[in-house]
């Protein structure tokens, strides 16, 4: 098959597992569509990229990802428009971060084209695996790890770049409970926060589990050093409404995901006419506004939820309620402008989806 100027050699499946998934039942992450590009890194250059039938790869025991933490991952979705056609939303910024992760983990990047062309002709081979229904979507992964069969701490000679899909359904259905982290760290200045590396999220396990003990869905992040200004989520990135003012943690602090659902909220928001302000905010300035109801939404946003609104904060043992559902216009809007705008039922005015 040639994409473009990317060939890929494709071996297909003998037998497609499709019939076995309950499309109408779709948990999230735990069925693969029929395929997988692999492609792998070694001798100073990239091998070619292939697409072979989803399975087990094998590993040497002391494959170094495995001992050293060099393991980086995307996560995007392609999803059906009212025309049938699959849509795949802004996947050059996914291929933008890849590269930069890859660079913080001191990895051989992958280059956006083989990135894009990747994606799109797993997409093409197994566009049935595309779920039809409102909310579902087909979960794009992209990964690189490293792969240097060798005990010893140094950067990899050797890497494996790879893609599955997983047809999903939607990830929080409810509304979510997030708790105000003040003990546990998720990142540093200095560290690896802004890369989607894989020890970021081993990391955040045991906290969010205490949290998941006291009722909460997700954490709420603070910085490393004060616990006093707010971060972002475990997989998603942290927005409020105070006073119409639409204000989200700035990115120039590198312990923050620079977030694609957030960027995008931002930029139609601005569209608009809504005050945007990227800038540090404390979690004294939430809890006043709290108290004396400025605060108006509050929610995450990020590829796997979209839009996940917030019911309740819970902080220093205490439980505070944010305004009801109802309330949360401008948030309810932005996350139906999104779906529409990936349905197709608005116009692509910003040249966001890739078509396949
Ligand atoms: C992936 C991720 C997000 C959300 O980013 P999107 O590009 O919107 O999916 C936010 N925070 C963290 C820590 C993440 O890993």
């Amino acid at each position: 098959m040639s994409t473009g100027t990317v060939n890929i050699k494709v071996t297909k499946t003998q037998s497609s597992r499709i019939k076995t998934i309950d499309f109408d039942n779709l948990p999230f992450g735990k069925y693969f569509a029929d395929h997988m590009m692999v492609m792998d890194y070694a001798d100073g250059k990239w091998g070619e990229p292939q697409i072979v039938p989803f399975g087990n790869i094998e590993i040497h025991p002391a494959t170094s990802a495995l001992h050293y933490g060099q393991s980086i991952f995307e996560g995007l979705k392609a999803q059906r428009n009212e025309k049938g056609e699959v849509v795949v939303f802004r996947p050059d910024m996914n291929a933008k971060r890849f590269k930069e992760s890859a660079e913080r983990m001191c990895m051989v990047p992958v280059s956006e084209e083989i990135f894009l062309e990747g994606i799109r002709a797993l997409i093409e081979l197994d566009r049935e695996w595309v779920p039809t229904k409102p909310g579902t979507s087909l979960y794009i992964r992209p990964f690189l790890f490293a792969t240097d069969d060798y005990v010893g701490i140094r950067p990899s000679e050797k890497y494996k770049f790879m893609i599955i899909n997983s047809p999903v359904g939607s990830y929080y259905s409810e509304p979510v409970k997030v708790k105000i982290e003040t003990h546990y760290t998720r990142a540093a200045e200095g560290g690896v926060g802004r890369a989607k590396n894989a020890g970021n999220y081993g990391a955040s396990l045991y906290p969010a589990k205490l949290g998941q003990e006291k009722g909460y869905r997700q954490l709420l992040w603070t910085d490393a050093k004060t616990h006093t200004l707010i971060e972002e989520s475990g997989t998603m990135n942290i927005m409020f409404i105070i006073n119409d003012v639409l204000i989200t943690p700035s990115e120039e602090r590198d312990t923050i995901l620079k977030g694609i659902t957030k960027r995008s909220v931002i930029e139609i928001a601005k569209d608009w006419g809504v005050k945007v302000e990227e800038r540090d905010i404390s979690v004294a300035e939430v809890m006043a506004a709290i108290e004396n109801g400025t605060l108006q939404d509050a929610f995450g946003a990020g590829t796997a939820a979209t839009i996940a609104p917030i019911v309740a904060i819970g902080y220093e043992d205490k439980e505070y309620a944010l305004p009801s559902m109802e309330s949360r216009t401008l948030s309810h809007k932005i996350a139906t402008y999104i779906s529409d705008y990936k349905a197709g039922k608005i116009e692509d005015k910003f040249n966001w989806l890739m078509r396949i």
